[in-house]
Protein backbone atom coordinates (compact mmCIF):
# COMPACT_ATOMS: atom_id res chain seq x y z
CA UNK A 1 0.00 0.00 0.00
CA UNK A 2 1.32 3.67 -0.72
CA UNK A 3 2.53 5.29 2.52
CA UNK A 4 -0.04 8.25 2.80
CA UNK A 5 1.42 12.07 2.64
CA UNK A 6 0.35 15.48 3.17
CA UNK A 7 -1.57 17.38 0.90
CA UNK A 8 0.37 20.06 -0.90
CA UNK A 9 -0.47 23.29 0.40
CA UNK A 10 -1.56 25.62 -2.83
CA UNK A 11 0.04 29.31 -3.04
CA UNK A 12 -2.76 30.98 -5.05
CA UNK A 13 -0.38 33.63 -6.82
CA UNK A 14 -1.51 36.09 -9.03
CA UNK A 15 -2.51 34.20 -12.29
CA UNK A 16 -2.36 30.93 -11.10
CA UNK A 17 -5.09 28.47 -12.02
CA UNK A 18 -6.23 27.95 -8.12
CA UNK A 19 -6.30 31.51 -7.61
CA UNK A 20 -8.79 31.86 -10.79
CA UNK A 21 -11.18 28.26 -9.87
CA UNK A 22 -10.82 30.20 -5.96
CA UNK A 23 -11.99 33.43 -7.32
CA UNK A 24 -14.74 31.94 -9.53
CA UNK A 25 -16.23 30.16 -6.16
CA UNK A 26 -16.79 32.81 -4.42
CA UNK A 27 -18.39 34.68 -6.86
CA UNK A 28 -20.76 31.77 -7.24
CA UNK A 29 -21.54 31.47 -3.27
CA UNK A 30 -21.95 35.44 -3.20
CA UNK A 31 -24.68 35.04 -5.65
CA UNK A 32 -26.71 32.46 -4.20
CA UNK A 33 -28.58 32.07 -0.91
CA UNK A 34 -28.60 29.04 0.37
CA UNK A 35 -31.54 27.67 2.00
CA UNK A 36 -29.41 24.65 4.43
CA UNK A 37 -31.97 21.78 5.71
CA UNK A 38 -31.29 19.31 8.35
CA UNK A 39 -29.81 15.93 7.34
CA UNK A 40 -31.51 12.84 8.92
CA UNK A 41 -31.04 9.64 7.49
CA UNK A 42 -30.10 11.05 4.49
CA UNK A 43 -33.23 12.87 4.35
CA UNK A 44 -33.56 16.41 3.92
CA UNK A 45 -35.34 18.12 6.91
CA UNK A 46 -37.16 21.43 7.33
CA UNK A 47 -37.93 22.77 10.36
CA UNK A 48 -40.12 26.33 11.55
CA UNK A 49 -37.33 28.34 12.46
CA UNK A 50 -34.10 29.66 10.65
CA UNK A 51 -31.34 31.49 11.16
CA UNK A 52 -29.38 33.09 8.68
CA UNK A 53 -25.49 32.40 7.53
CA UNK A 54 -23.66 35.63 6.94
CA UNK A 55 -20.33 36.80 6.16
CA UNK A 56 -18.22 38.39 9.30
CA UNK A 57 -16.44 40.81 6.80
CA UNK A 58 -20.06 42.36 5.53
CA UNK A 59 -22.83 41.44 7.93
CA UNK A 60 -25.34 42.41 5.83
CA UNK A 61 -24.87 39.88 3.03
CA UNK A 62 -26.67 36.74 4.09
CA UNK A 63 -25.04 33.59 2.27
CA UNK A 64 -27.93 31.37 3.34
CA UNK A 65 -29.96 30.28 5.95
CA UNK A 66 -30.06 27.21 8.00
CA UNK A 67 -32.94 25.26 10.09
CA UNK A 68 -32.78 25.10 12.88
CA UNK A 69 -33.48 21.48 14.92
CA UNK A 70 -35.15 20.48 18.41
CA UNK A 71 -35.44 18.09 20.49
CA UNK A 72 -37.65 16.16 18.87
CA UNK A 73 -35.22 16.11 15.66
CA UNK A 74 -32.55 14.99 18.27
CA UNK A 75 -34.23 12.05 18.68
CA UNK A 76 -35.01 11.13 15.24
CA UNK A 77 -31.88 11.85 14.57
CA UNK A 78 -30.37 9.33 17.21
CA UNK A 79 -33.15 6.96 15.67
CA UNK A 80 -31.61 7.36 11.91
CA UNK A 81 -28.15 6.43 13.77
CA UNK A 82 -29.43 3.52 15.20
CA UNK A 83 -30.96 2.02 11.66
CA UNK A 84 -27.71 2.74 9.72
CA UNK A 85 -25.59 1.11 12.81
CA UNK A 86 -26.09 -2.70 12.12
CA UNK A 87 -24.55 -2.39 8.58
CA UNK A 88 -22.14 0.14 8.76
CA UNK A 89 -20.75 -1.15 11.43
CA UNK A 90 -20.40 -4.80 10.19
CA UNK A 91 -19.16 -2.90 6.49
CA UNK A 92 -15.53 -3.98 6.47
CA UNK A 93 -12.71 -1.54 7.27
CA UNK A 94 -11.40 -1.35 3.28
CA UNK A 95 -15.59 -0.42 2.35
CA UNK A 96 -15.85 2.21 5.02
CA UNK A 97 -12.50 3.19 3.79
CA UNK A 98 -13.37 3.54 0.19
CA UNK A 99 -15.91 6.66 1.12
CA UNK A 100 -13.72 8.50 2.89
CA UNK A 101 -10.52 8.22 0.21
CA UNK A 102 -12.88 9.35 -2.27
CA UNK A 103 -13.96 12.23 -0.14
CA UNK A 104 -10.32 12.95 -0.06
CA UNK A 105 -9.90 12.44 -3.79
CA UNK A 106 -12.87 14.90 -4.28
CA UNK A 107 -11.93 17.49 -1.71
CA UNK A 108 -8.48 17.62 -3.32
CA UNK A 109 -10.06 17.91 -6.97
CA UNK A 110 -13.32 19.78 -7.78
CA UNK A 111 -14.93 20.11 -4.34
CA UNK A 112 -10.83 22.23 -2.97
CA UNK A 113 -12.31 25.71 -4.73
CA UNK A 114 -16.07 25.28 -3.29
CA UNK A 115 -15.49 24.24 0.23
CA UNK A 116 -12.15 26.84 0.71
CA UNK A 117 -14.60 29.72 -0.58
CA UNK A 118 -17.67 28.68 1.66
CA UNK A 119 -14.72 28.42 4.50
CA UNK A 120 -13.80 32.10 3.77
CA UNK A 121 -17.18 33.39 3.27
CA UNK A 122 -18.87 32.08 6.17
CA UNK A 123 -16.18 31.76 8.82
CA UNK A 124 -14.16 34.76 7.40
CA UNK A 125 -10.65 33.08 6.15
CA UNK A 126 -7.89 34.26 4.41
CA UNK A 127 -6.99 32.36 1.40
CA UNK A 128 -3.94 30.72 3.02
CA UNK A 129 -5.84 30.25 5.88
CA UNK A 130 -9.04 28.52 4.51
CA UNK A 131 -6.41 26.32 1.97
CA UNK A 132 -4.44 25.12 5.18
CA UNK A 133 -7.69 24.31 6.83
CA UNK A 134 -10.93 23.16 4.66
CA UNK A 135 -8.40 21.83 1.78
CA UNK A 136 -5.77 20.29 3.36
CA UNK A 137 -5.95 19.47 7.33
CA UNK A 138 -9.53 17.66 6.03
CA UNK A 139 -8.13 16.01 3.53
CA UNK A 140 -5.28 14.78 5.43
CA UNK A 141 -7.37 13.56 8.26
CA UNK A 142 -9.45 11.96 5.37
CA UNK A 143 -6.58 9.94 4.17
CA UNK A 144 -4.42 9.59 7.59
CA UNK A 145 -7.00 8.12 9.90
CA UNK A 146 -7.65 5.83 7.21
CA UNK A 147 -3.73 4.40 7.60
CA UNK A 148 -4.56 4.76 11.45
CA UNK A 149 -7.30 2.42 11.29
CA UNK A 150 -5.79 -0.09 9.46
CA UNK A 151 -2.58 0.21 11.87
CA UNK A 152 -4.92 -0.56 14.81
CA UNK A 153 -6.86 -3.16 12.86
CA UNK A 154 -3.42 -4.99 12.13
CA UNK A 155 -2.82 -5.07 16.15
CA UNK A 156 -2.55 -8.12 17.35
CA UNK A 157 -2.00 -10.01 20.21
CA UNK A 158 -0.03 -13.59 19.88
CA UNK A 159 -0.67 -17.02 20.29
CA UNK A 160 0.03 -19.81 21.97
CA UNK A 161 -0.07 -23.86 21.44
CA UNK A 162 -3.29 -25.24 20.37
CA UNK A 163 -5.22 -21.63 20.14
CA UNK A 164 -5.68 -18.51 18.52
CA UNK A 165 -6.27 -15.35 19.83
CA UNK A 166 -7.45 -12.01 18.09
CA UNK A 167 -8.58 -8.46 18.82
CA UNK A 168 -11.39 -7.33 17.16
CA UNK A 169 -12.51 -3.54 17.26
CA UNK A 170 -15.58 -3.62 17.40
CA UNK A 171 -17.90 0.16 17.01
CA UNK A 172 -19.42 1.11 20.00
CA UNK A 173 -22.64 0.41 20.90
CA UNK A 174 -25.12 3.21 20.82
CA UNK A 175 -24.47 6.70 18.70
CA UNK A 176 -21.20 9.32 19.30
CA UNK A 177 -22.37 12.99 19.50
CA UNK A 178 -20.19 15.31 17.58
CA UNK A 179 -20.38 18.68 18.82
CA UNK A 180 -17.99 21.10 16.91
CA UNK A 181 -16.22 24.45 17.12
CA UNK A 182 -16.87 27.59 14.30
CA UNK A 183 -13.22 27.71 13.40
CA UNK A 184 -12.10 24.97 12.09
CA UNK A 185 -13.91 23.16 8.73
CA UNK A 186 -11.75 20.19 9.37
CA UNK A 187 -12.37 19.98 12.34
CA UNK A 188 -15.88 19.48 12.08
CA UNK A 189 -14.85 16.87 9.84
CA UNK A 190 -12.93 15.15 11.52
CA UNK A 191 -14.89 15.08 14.74
CA UNK A 192 -17.64 12.59 12.57
CA UNK A 193 -14.92 11.24 10.57
CA UNK A 194 -12.93 9.38 12.62
CA UNK A 195 -15.32 7.70 14.95
CA UNK A 196 -17.62 6.92 11.25
CA UNK A 197 -14.53 5.06 9.88
CA UNK A 198 -14.10 3.32 13.14
CA UNK A 199 -17.71 2.00 12.42
CA UNK A 200 -19.75 4.44 14.18
CA UNK A 201 -23.13 6.30 13.07
CA UNK A 202 -22.80 9.78 14.66
CA UNK A 203 -25.02 12.73 15.25
CA UNK A 204 -23.67 15.97 14.68
CA UNK A 205 -24.38 19.65 15.68
CA UNK A 206 -22.19 21.78 14.05
CA UNK A 207 -21.91 25.22 15.23
CA UNK A 208 -24.33 27.87 14.16
CA UNK A 209 -21.54 30.26 13.17
CA UNK A 210 -20.44 27.31 10.80
CA UNK A 211 -23.66 26.04 9.02
CA UNK A 212 -22.67 27.27 5.74
CA UNK A 213 -19.30 25.03 5.35
CA UNK A 214 -20.99 22.10 7.28
CA UNK A 215 -23.37 21.63 4.84
CA UNK A 216 -20.84 21.36 2.03
CA UNK A 217 -19.29 18.60 4.12
CA UNK A 218 -22.75 16.81 4.09
CA UNK A 219 -23.03 17.23 0.54
CA UNK A 220 -19.25 16.13 0.09
CA UNK A 221 -19.63 12.75 2.43
CA UNK A 222 -22.83 12.24 0.11
CA UNK A 223 -21.20 12.25 -2.92
CA UNK A 224 -18.88 9.74 -1.83
CA UNK A 225 -21.20 7.46 -1.03
CA UNK A 226 -21.27 8.14 2.88
CA UNK A 227 -24.68 5.98 3.39
CA UNK A 228 -27.72 7.39 5.04
CA UNK A 229 -27.78 7.83 8.50
CA UNK A 230 -23.99 7.13 9.74
CA UNK A 231 -23.42 11.11 9.74
CA UNK A 232 -26.93 13.21 10.98
CA UNK A 233 -26.41 16.73 11.02
CA UNK A 234 -29.07 18.47 13.53
CA UNK A 235 -27.77 22.22 13.65
CA UNK A 236 -29.58 24.89 15.95
CA UNK A 237 -28.19 28.00 17.11
CA UNK A 238 -29.88 26.74 20.64
CA UNK A 239 -28.10 23.52 21.69
CA UNK A 240 -29.12 22.90 25.01
CA UNK A 241 -32.32 20.71 23.89
CA UNK A 242 -30.12 18.78 21.46
CA UNK A 243 -27.71 17.78 23.97
CA UNK A 244 -30.39 17.04 26.71
CA UNK A 245 -31.95 14.68 24.67
CA UNK A 246 -28.55 12.98 23.18
CA UNK A 247 -26.79 13.01 27.08
CA UNK A 248 -29.73 11.35 28.34
CA UNK A 249 -30.18 8.88 25.56
CA UNK A 250 -29.11 5.03 27.12
CA UNK A 251 -27.71 4.66 23.25
CA UNK A 252 -25.13 7.60 24.07
CA UNK A 253 -21.87 6.07 23.35
CA UNK A 254 -19.65 8.65 23.24
CA UNK A 255 -18.98 12.65 22.51
CA UNK A 256 -16.20 14.16 20.33
CA UNK A 257 -16.02 17.73 21.15
CA UNK A 258 -14.09 20.37 20.07
CA UNK A 259 -14.84 23.96 21.94
CA UNK A 260 -14.43 25.74 25.08
CA UNK A 261 -13.48 24.84 28.42
CA UNK A 262 -16.63 25.81 29.76
CA UNK A 263 -18.43 24.21 27.35
CA UNK A 264 -17.19 20.78 28.00
CA UNK A 265 -17.29 20.95 31.44
CA UNK A 266 -20.41 21.47 31.33
CA UNK A 267 -21.40 18.60 29.26
CA UNK A 268 -19.01 16.19 31.79
CA UNK A 269 -21.02 17.37 34.54
CA UNK A 270 -24.43 16.19 32.66
CA UNK A 271 -23.22 13.28 31.38
CA UNK A 272 -21.90 12.05 35.16
CA UNK A 273 -25.31 12.90 36.46
CA UNK A 274 -27.11 10.55 33.93
CA UNK A 275 -24.27 7.77 34.22
CA UNK A 276 -26.92 5.04 35.68
CA UNK A 277 -28.52 5.45 32.46
CA UNK A 278 -26.23 4.48 29.68
CA UNK A 279 -26.36 0.97 28.19
CA UNK A 280 -22.62 1.79 28.26
CA UNK A 281 -19.27 4.39 30.00
CA UNK A 282 -19.48 6.74 27.53
CA UNK A 283 -16.11 7.80 25.43
CA UNK A 284 -15.66 11.78 26.19
CA UNK A 285 -13.17 13.02 23.88
CA UNK A 286 -12.70 16.62 24.01
CA UNK A 287 -10.22 19.32 23.19
CA UNK A 288 -10.59 23.01 24.52
CA UNK A 289 -9.30 26.32 25.43
CA UNK A 290 -5.54 27.11 25.54
CA UNK A 291 -3.95 30.28 26.47
CA UNK A 292 -1.37 29.44 24.35
CA UNK A 293 2.10 31.07 24.83
CA UNK A 294 5.55 32.37 23.38
CA UNK A 295 8.58 32.00 25.97
CA UNK A 296 11.45 33.40 24.67
CA UNK A 297 15.19 33.46 26.35
CA UNK A 298 17.93 35.90 25.89
CA UNK A 299 19.93 33.74 23.43
CA UNK A 300 16.97 33.64 20.84
CA UNK A 301 16.86 35.19 17.55
CA UNK A 302 14.69 38.18 17.40
CA UNK A 303 13.27 38.36 13.94
CA UNK A 304 12.35 34.80 13.98
CA UNK A 305 10.79 35.42 17.51
CA UNK A 306 8.81 38.57 16.24
CA UNK A 307 7.91 36.49 13.03
CA UNK A 308 6.29 33.83 14.90
CA UNK A 309 4.84 35.93 17.20
CA UNK A 310 2.83 37.87 14.32
CA UNK A 311 2.39 34.97 12.83
CA UNK A 312 1.14 32.75 16.06
CA UNK A 313 -1.36 35.69 17.35
CA UNK A 314 -3.04 37.48 14.15
CA UNK A 315 -3.44 34.59 11.66
CA UNK A 316 -7.28 33.76 11.58
CA UNK A 317 -7.64 36.65 14.23
CA UNK A 318 -6.55 34.86 16.39
CA UNK A 319 -8.95 32.61 16.41
CA UNK A 320 -7.18 29.89 16.44
CA UNK A 321 -7.11 27.54 19.68
CA UNK A 322 -3.41 27.37 19.09
CA UNK A 323 -3.35 31.15 18.54
CA UNK A 324 -0.15 33.07 20.15
CA UNK A 325 -1.83 35.06 23.09
CA UNK A 326 1.04 35.47 26.08
CA UNK A 327 4.79 36.35 25.26
CA UNK A 328 7.85 36.50 28.06
CA UNK A 329 10.11 38.46 26.72
CA UNK A 330 13.58 38.91 28.71
CA UNK A 331 14.43 42.51 29.26
CA UNK A 332 17.53 42.03 26.99
CA UNK A 333 15.68 41.84 23.85
CA UNK A 334 12.86 44.10 24.58
CA UNK A 335 13.45 47.10 22.71
CA UNK A 336 14.15 45.64 19.87
CA UNK A 337 11.54 42.94 19.76
CA UNK A 338 9.10 45.74 20.52
CA UNK A 339 10.37 48.24 17.90
CA UNK A 340 10.54 45.49 15.46
CA UNK A 341 6.94 43.70 16.39
CA UNK A 342 5.16 47.00 16.27
CA UNK A 343 6.59 47.66 12.93
CA UNK A 344 5.17 44.59 11.77
CA UNK A 345 1.84 44.41 13.27
CA UNK A 346 1.51 48.31 12.41
CA UNK A 347 2.20 46.87 8.52
CA UNK A 348 -0.99 44.26 8.69
CA UNK A 349 -3.65 44.74 5.79
CA UNK A 350 -6.79 44.09 7.43
CA UNK A 351 -10.54 44.01 5.70
CA UNK A 352 -12.18 41.78 3.04
CA UNK A 353 -11.20 37.77 2.21
CA UNK A 354 -11.95 38.54 -0.78
CA UNK A 355 -8.83 40.83 -0.95
CA UNK A 356 -6.61 38.85 -1.05
CA UNK A 357 -3.78 41.18 -0.13
CA UNK A 358 -5.11 41.53 3.13
CA UNK A 359 -3.66 39.33 5.78
CA UNK A 360 -6.29 39.27 8.08
CA UNK A 361 -10.32 39.89 7.85
CA UNK A 362 -12.88 40.03 10.33
CA UNK A 363 -14.02 37.92 13.44
CA UNK A 364 -16.59 35.63 13.22
CA UNK A 365 -19.55 37.63 14.98
CA UNK A 366 -21.24 39.89 17.37
CA UNK A 367 -20.74 37.79 20.41
CA UNK A 368 -17.23 37.42 19.43
CA UNK A 369 -16.54 41.59 18.63
CA UNK A 370 -17.60 42.78 21.86
CA UNK A 371 -15.65 39.90 23.88
CA UNK A 372 -12.91 41.12 22.76
CA UNK A 373 -13.51 44.63 22.59
CA UNK A 374 -14.07 44.54 26.31
CA UNK A 375 -10.29 42.68 26.79
CA UNK A 376 -9.35 46.01 24.77
CA UNK A 377 -11.30 48.41 26.73
CA UNK A 378 -10.24 46.41 30.22
CA UNK A 379 -6.23 46.58 29.21
CA UNK A 380 -6.65 50.60 28.44
CA UNK A 381 -8.66 50.99 31.68
CA UNK A 382 -6.19 49.00 33.67
CA UNK A 383 -2.85 50.23 35.12
CA UNK A 384 -1.96 47.30 34.72
CA UNK A 385 -1.85 47.34 30.83
CA UNK A 386 -0.72 49.74 28.37
CA UNK A 387 -1.89 49.09 24.34
CA UNK A 388 1.67 48.95 22.38
CA UNK A 389 -0.02 48.83 18.85
CA UNK A 390 -4.01 48.13 17.83
CA UNK A 391 -6.92 49.16 20.42
CA UNK A 392 -9.10 50.09 18.06
CA UNK A 393 -12.23 48.23 16.84
CA UNK A 394 -15.34 48.90 14.13
CA UNK A 395 -18.54 46.40 13.27
CA UNK A 396 -20.18 48.99 11.36
CA UNK A 397 -19.59 46.82 7.92
CA UNK A 398 -17.76 43.75 9.31
CA UNK A 399 -16.51 42.30 12.78
CA UNK A 400 -13.63 44.22 12.40
CA UNK A 401 -11.14 44.10 15.07
CA UNK A 402 -7.36 45.47 14.48
CA UNK A 403 -4.37 43.53 15.85
CA UNK A 404 -3.55 44.34 19.38
CA UNK A 405 -0.58 43.96 21.49
CA UNK A 406 -0.68 44.96 25.12
CA UNK A 407 2.17 45.22 27.32
CA UNK A 408 1.63 43.32 30.87
CA UNK A 409 3.23 45.01 33.87
CA UNK A 410 2.45 42.06 35.94
CA UNK A 411 2.78 38.23 34.62
CA UNK A 412 -0.62 37.27 36.07
CA UNK A 413 -2.73 40.20 34.57
CA UNK A 414 -6.07 39.61 33.06
CA UNK A 415 -5.01 39.67 29.41
CA UNK A 416 -2.30 37.47 30.69
CA UNK A 417 -3.95 34.44 31.91
CA UNK A 418 -7.97 34.39 30.49
CA UNK A 419 -8.24 32.88 26.78
CA UNK A 420 -9.33 35.73 24.68
CA UNK A 421 -9.68 34.25 21.36
CA UNK A 422 -9.46 37.40 19.12
CA UNK A 423 -6.14 39.23 17.70
CA UNK A 424 -4.93 40.34 20.89
CA UNK A 425 -1.53 39.41 22.03
CA UNK A 426 -0.12 40.14 25.59
CA UNK A 427 3.19 40.77 26.33
CA UNK A 428 5.43 40.93 29.45
CA UNK A 429 9.02 41.79 30.00
CA UNK A 430 11.03 39.52 32.73
CA UNK A 431 14.83 40.27 34.35
CA UNK A 432 16.72 38.39 32.14
CA UNK A 433 18.32 37.02 35.77
CA UNK A 434 14.54 35.93 36.75
CA UNK A 435 14.58 33.35 33.88
CA UNK A 436 13.22 30.93 36.94
CA UNK A 437 10.24 33.27 38.10
CA UNK A 438 9.41 33.67 34.73
CA UNK A 439 9.37 30.19 33.73
CA UNK A 440 7.06 29.50 36.99
CA UNK A 441 4.46 32.09 35.83
CA UNK A 442 4.67 30.83 31.93
CA UNK A 443 3.98 27.19 33.85
CA UNK A 444 1.33 28.23 36.67
CA UNK A 445 -0.16 31.37 35.39
CA UNK A 446 -3.43 29.50 33.36
CA UNK A 447 -5.14 26.25 33.90
CA UNK A 448 -4.22 25.61 30.40
CA UNK A 449 -1.87 23.60 28.66
CA UNK A 450 -2.68 23.52 25.09
CA UNK A 451 0.45 24.89 23.01
CA UNK A 452 3.71 26.95 23.89
CA UNK A 453 6.74 27.89 21.93
CA UNK A 454 10.07 28.54 23.33
CA UNK A 455 12.49 30.16 21.17
CA UNK A 456 16.61 30.03 22.36
CA UNK A 457 19.44 28.99 20.59
CA UNK A 458 21.68 27.80 23.21
CA UNK A 459 21.05 23.72 23.26
CA UNK A 460 21.24 23.38 27.51
CA UNK A 461 18.77 25.97 27.48
CA UNK A 462 16.47 24.10 25.16
CA UNK A 463 16.99 21.46 27.34
CA UNK A 464 16.28 23.06 30.59
CA UNK A 465 12.91 24.85 29.24
CA UNK A 466 11.11 21.85 27.53
CA UNK A 467 11.41 20.42 30.22
CA UNK A 468 10.76 22.69 32.84
CA UNK A 469 7.81 23.55 31.08
CA UNK A 470 6.85 19.97 30.35
CA UNK A 471 2.72 19.87 31.27
CA UNK A 472 2.32 23.46 29.64
CA UNK A 473 1.56 22.75 26.58
CA UNK A 474 0.24 19.28 24.41
CA UNK A 475 1.93 20.69 21.65
CA UNK A 476 5.19 22.21 22.07
CA UNK A 477 7.43 24.14 19.73
CA UNK A 478 10.75 25.28 19.55
CA UNK A 479 11.76 28.17 18.21
CA UNK A 480 8.35 28.15 15.55
CA UNK A 481 5.07 29.73 16.20
CA UNK A 482 2.84 27.29 18.16
CA UNK A 483 0.08 27.18 15.80
CA UNK A 484 -0.34 25.15 12.21
CA UNK A 485 -0.23 21.50 13.17
CA UNK A 486 0.08 19.44 10.53
CA UNK A 487 -1.76 15.93 10.89
CA UNK A 488 0.89 12.78 10.87
CA UNK A 489 3.29 14.73 11.88
CA UNK A 490 1.81 17.28 15.06
CA UNK A 491 -0.68 14.91 16.65
CA UNK A 492 -3.02 17.01 18.36
CA UNK A 493 -4.37 18.31 21.76
CA UNK A 494 -3.08 19.40 25.34
CA UNK A 495 -3.75 18.49 28.59
CA UNK A 496 -4.95 20.35 31.90
CA UNK A 497 -7.82 22.48 31.19
CA UNK A 498 -7.22 22.05 27.48
CA UNK A 499 -8.60 18.83 26.80
CA UNK A 500 -8.02 14.96 27.28
CA UNK A 501 -5.28 15.02 25.05
CA UNK A 502 -6.35 12.30 22.62
CA UNK A 503 -4.30 13.56 19.63
CA UNK A 504 -6.35 14.52 16.68
CA UNK A 505 -4.66 12.96 13.49
CA UNK A 506 -3.53 10.15 15.20
CA UNK A 507 -4.26 6.39 16.05
CA UNK A 508 -4.84 7.49 19.84
CA UNK A 509 -7.89 9.41 19.20
CA UNK A 510 -9.21 6.43 16.65
CA UNK A 511 -8.75 4.07 19.40
CA UNK A 512 -11.09 6.22 21.52
CA UNK A 513 -14.02 4.91 19.00
CA UNK A 514 -14.10 1.13 19.17
CA UNK A 515 -14.23 -1.13 22.26
CA UNK A 516 -11.94 -4.11 21.55
CA UNK A 517 -13.17 -7.76 22.02
CA UNK A 518 -10.85 -10.93 22.41
CA UNK A 519 -11.35 -13.81 21.08
CA UNK A 520 -9.44 -16.70 22.11
CA UNK A 521 -10.21 -20.09 19.82
CA UNK A 522 -8.98 -23.28 21.36
CA UNK A 523 -8.45 -26.45 18.67
CA UNK A 524 -8.17 -29.06 21.00
CA UNK A 525 -10.26 -28.09 24.28
CA UNK A 526 -9.27 -29.88 27.66
CA UNK A 527 -11.78 -32.55 28.43
CA UNK A 528 -10.70 -33.47 32.31
CA UNK A 529 -10.87 -30.77 34.87
CA UNK A 530 -7.81 -32.37 36.90
CA UNK A 531 -4.78 -30.83 36.40
CA UNK A 532 -1.19 -33.20 35.99
CA UNK A 533 -0.08 -31.80 39.65
CA UNK A 534 -3.17 -33.35 41.54
CA UNK A 535 -2.07 -36.64 40.62
CA UNK A 536 -1.00 -39.24 43.33
CA UNK A 537 2.98 -39.08 43.96
CA UNK A 538 3.17 -42.99 42.44
CA UNK A 539 1.68 -42.55 39.16
CA UNK A 540 4.25 -43.68 36.52
CA UNK A 541 4.77 -41.11 33.45
P1 LIG B 1 -18.06 26.86 21.91
O1 LIG B 1 -17.69 26.11 23.14
O2 LIG B 1 -18.81 28.13 22.06
O3 LIG B 1 -18.97 25.94 20.96
C1 LIG B 1 -18.58 24.64 20.59
C2 LIG B 1 -19.85 23.84 20.26
O4 LIG B 1 -20.60 23.66 21.45
C3 LIG B 1 -20.76 24.58 19.27
O5 LIG B 1 -21.33 23.62 18.39
C4 LIG B 1 -21.82 25.19 20.18
O6 LIG B 1 -23.06 25.40 19.55
C5 LIG B 1 -21.94 24.14 21.27
N1 LIG B 1 -22.43 24.65 22.54
C6 LIG B 1 -22.22 25.88 23.08
N2 LIG B 1 -22.82 25.96 24.29
C7 LIG B 1 -23.41 24.77 24.51
C8 LIG B 1 -24.18 24.24 25.59
N3 LIG B 1 -24.46 24.95 26.68
N4 LIG B 1 -24.62 22.96 25.49
C9 LIG B 1 -24.34 22.21 24.39
N5 LIG B 1 -23.62 22.67 23.35
C10 LIG B 1 -23.16 23.92 23.41
O7 LIG B 1 -16.71 27.07 21.07
P2 LIG B 1 -16.47 27.93 19.75
O8 LIG B 1 -16.63 29.37 20.09
O9 LIG B 1 -17.22 27.36 18.60
O10 LIG B 1 -14.93 27.62 19.49
C11 LIG B 1 -13.93 28.32 20.16
C12 LIG B 1 -13.41 27.53 21.35
O11 LIG B 1 -13.00 26.24 20.91
C13 LIG B 1 -12.19 28.17 21.97
O12 LIG B 1 -12.26 28.05 23.37
C14 LIG B 1 -11.03 27.34 21.41
O13 LIG B 1 -9.88 27.35 22.19
C15 LIG B 1 -11.67 25.98 21.33
N6 LIG B 1 -11.01 25.14 20.33
C16 LIG B 1 -10.17 24.19 20.78
C17 LIG B 1 -9.49 23.38 19.88
C18 LIG B 1 -8.54 22.31 20.36
O14 LIG B 1 -8.15 21.46 19.58
N7 LIG B 1 -8.15 22.32 21.63
C19 LIG B 1 -9.67 23.56 18.51
C20 LIG B 1 -10.57 24.55 18.08
C21 LIG B 1 -11.23 25.34 19.01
Amino acid sequence: MQPVINEPIFEYRPGSPERQDLQRAIEELKQLKVDIPLRIGGERVSSKRTYNCVMPHNHSHVLGQFHCADAEHATSAVEAAAKAHPIWSKMPLEDRARVFLKAADLLAGPWRAKLNAATMLGQGKTAHQAEIDSACELIDFLRFNVQFARDIYANQPISGPGCQNRSEYRALEGFIFALTPFNFTAIAGNLCVAPAIMGNTIVWKPSERAVYSANLLMDLFEEAGLPPGVINMIPSDVPEPISNVLLSHPDFAGLHFTGSTRVFQLLWQQISENIGNYRNYPRIVGETGGKDFIFAHSSAHVDALVTSMVRGAFEYQGQKCSAASRAYVPASLWDEVVTKLKSQVESIKIGAVTDFSNFMSAVIDDRSFANIASYIDHAKNSEDHDILVGGTYDDSEGYFVQPTVVIAHKPNTKLMTEEIFGPVLTIHKYDDDKLDEALTACDTATPYGLTGAIFATDRTTICELTERLKHSAGNFYVNDKPTGAVVGQQPFGGGRASGTNDKAGSMWNLIRWVTPRTIKETYDPATDYRYPSMLPDNTSE
